[in-house]
């Protein structure tokens, strides 16, 4: 699996089970999302792109050298900004959404 959900965060907003294009994510009783076919997700990060509240969490294993870490990333103005959440420290990148797809 990639990917958790932070139910603590998830406002139930929809948004990541309307993008996802495998259709992996489902709600529970409570609204809340979760990933019913966890086996199945590919790690495409559409639905951390989409949640606002930065409850999707990417997990960082140590076949790509993320050694343990976890990404979260939320959309501000034109920008996507990235945070890299290891130990107790917390790194932020900062793309532009629309310049980066540019080549
Ligand atoms: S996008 Fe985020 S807040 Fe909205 S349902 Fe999904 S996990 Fe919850
Ligand atoms: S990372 Fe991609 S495939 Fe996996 S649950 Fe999110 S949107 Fe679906």
């Amino acid at each position: 699996m990639s990917i958790r959900i932070n139910k603590d965060k998830c406002v139930g907003c929809n948004k990541c089970i309307e993008i996802c294009p495998g259709s992996l994510i489902y709600k529970n009783e409570v609204n809340k999302a979760y990933i019913k076919y966890e086996e199945s997700c590919w790690g495409c990060t559409a639905c951390l792109k989409e949640c606002n509240v930065e409850a999707i969490e990417y997990y960082l294993g140590q076949d790509i050298g993320g050694q343990g870490a976890y990404m979260t990333v939320k959309e501000k103005n034109k920008n996507l900004i990235w945070k890299i959440y290891k130990d107790d420290e917390v790194f932020e990148i900062t793309t532009n959404r629309v310049e980066s797809n540019r080549y």
